[in-house]
């Protein structure tokens, strides 16, 4: 579908207003009264509120799930008819694709192209592939002497948290949401307190789609009570979790402290984008790899956001980045010509402006950018700054921001140790047109996906797996399923 500026425009002042958690089928304030602003990063403005969830609230939340899947509605329904629901749901995120779009900018500042595509558009893939697997997944029969049958059962593993960034809440959300329930379970989705406009929407069409009553429950509020207290529940079965390494940990500990839940953990990266002398299209290449850190203002947890350049090239090809890095459109990202959209919060902008200081008192030279655009709203420029050493913080810290590092390196070897010298290991790019370096390469970073001469796009059926300290798990891909399913052996003597 083509996007039309006059119904974005029609969508973007609509009312948000003061919103609730969606509990038990219902809309429920909180119990303590608390809300959170919601202000809206592309005018600094409030546009509403949420919810500020008090442990109270979060414990009803979980023990509606829990009534929900004891009660089977959902986790004894027909398999066909789960389907059914589920395909309804993609149906109705297409159906509101725009508004729920519009109001994810509204909320976290995405250029509202990559915006569409990414939040309801792949959303609704989502909902599609794992409606698609659910009847296809069989259990086994294990091969045992004659004397027994022994079976292999998939049962869905209870009640699932799920806990998500504020960089594309929709996506990331549905990209844990779609499989726990097409596997059975009963949901508590808690998105993050800087972006949750639109999965509270999701439930709203979850339950139209017919989601029975307490399958799918949102909570919103912060980290630290509402995020905690799913972590905490001895009543939740398994948390899967993206966001920052440093919440991962605390989950960690909420798990050893409660029932030993399983804890799926998707975390950040400081990915290397490595691009050799013999990778063609010196001015292609380097607008692509542009394009890979400062699309969504660099707030995309598989960023290139360390460029590792063969020395041979270096010259030529900052150029042309730097050309690229210029030329890109910052602005409202409820406008189709900005490429670029805003700062996800007030908090993260100032992380931005932190590093480029930081980077400048290690020794760094900041080529272009760092600095913020003023006006309304959250907006930096798109940053690149040459690393002093392989120690400069820019190099080993996540930014989560438009902020380019470069380096250079002399042959594979050395451009290889570079690239793994991080305790990340969530994505890399290479760009090389020797075929036999390119599988080289494959085998040698330490990332969870190495692109090849392109940076980004992978889909649904690929898994996103984050190694070292980028998690210890996975979304995506029917792989995933498994993380919602328990496996129960019945070995049955029969003579
Ligand atoms: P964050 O870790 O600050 O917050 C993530 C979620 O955790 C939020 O909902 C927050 O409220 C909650 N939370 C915070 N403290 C908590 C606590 N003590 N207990 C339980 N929950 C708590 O991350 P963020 O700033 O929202 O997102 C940015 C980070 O996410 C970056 O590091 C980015 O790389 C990462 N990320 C990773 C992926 C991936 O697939 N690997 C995708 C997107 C973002």
């Amino acid at each position: 579908m083509a996007l039309n500026q006059a119904e974005i425009d029609r969508l973007r002042t609509a009312a948000v207003g003061d919103l609730q958690n969606f509990v038990d089928g219902d809309w429920r304030n909180s119990s303590g009264g608390s809300e959170i602003e919601v202000i809206s990063p592309c005018s600094g403005q409030q546009i509403g509120t949420i919810i500020d969830s008090s442990e109270a609230d979060v414990l009803a939340a979980i023990a509606a799930a829990r009534r929900s899947f004891a009660a089977g509605h959902w986790s004894r329904m027909a398999p066909q008819r789960r389907k059914a629901i589920l395909f309804r749901l993609a149906e109705l995120i297409d159906r509101d694709a725009l508004e729920l779009a519009v109001l994810g900018v509204r909320d976290n500042g995405t250029e509202i192209s990559m915006a569409f595509a990414a939040e309801p558009g792949s959303a609704a893939t989502t909902f599609r592939f794992y409606a698609e697997a659910l009847d296809k997944l069989n259990g086994d029969i294990t091969p045992t002497g004659p004397e027994v049958l022994s079976l292999i059962h998939r049962e869905p593993v209870g009640v699932v948290g799920a806990i998500v960034p504020w960089n594309f809440p929709l996506m990331i959300g549905a990209w844990k949401v779609a499989p726990a329930l097409a596997a059975g379970n009963s949901v508590i989705l808690k998105p993050s307190e800087a972006a949750s406009l639109t999965l509270l929407k999701l439930a709203e069409l979850a339950a139209e789609a017919g989601v029975p009553a307490g399958v799918f429950n949102v909570v919103t509020g912060q980290g630290a009570t509402a995020g905690r207290t799913i972590g905490l529940s001895h009543d939740v079965d398994v948390l899967t979790f993206t966001g920052s390494g440093n919440v991962g940990r605390h989950l960690l500990r909420y798990a050893a402290d409660s029932n030993f839940k399983a804890i799926h953990l998707e975390l950040g990266g400081k990915s290397p984008n490595i691009v050799f002398d013999d990778c063609g299209n010196i001015e292609e290449v380097a607008r692509l790899s542009a394009r890979a850190i400062f699309a969504n203002s660099g707030q995309v947890c598989v960023a290139g956001s360390r460029l590792l350049v063969q020395e041979s090239i270096r010259e030529p090809f900052l150029e042309a980045l730097v050309k690229a890095a210029d030329a890109t459109v910052v602005g409202d990202p409820l406008r189709l010509e900005s490429q670029v959209g805003a700062i996800g919060t007030k908090a993260q902008l100032d992380k931005n402006i932190r590093a480029v200081e930081q980077a400048r008192a290690a020794g760094d030279t900041v080529i272009t950018g760092g600095e913020q655009i003023t006006g309304d709203g959250y907006f930096f420029r798109p940053t690149v700054i040459a690393a002093k050493s392989e120690d400069s913080p820019v190099v080993r810290e996540e930014v989560f921001g438009p902020v380019l590092s470069v380096q250079s390196f002399r042959d594979e070897d050395e451009a290889v140790r570079l690239a793994n010298d991080t305790p990340y290991g969530l994505a890399s790019g290479v760009w090389t047109q020797n075929i036999s370096r390119a599988h080289r390469m494959v085998g040698r970073l330490e990332a969870g996906v190495v692109h090849v001469n392109c940076y980004g796009g992978a889909d649904i059926t690929a898994p996103l797996v984050g190694t070292k300290q980028s998690g210890n798990g996975f979304d995506r891909s029917l792989s995933a399923f498994e993380k919602y399913q328990k496996r129960k052996t019945a070995w049955i003597r029969i003579s």
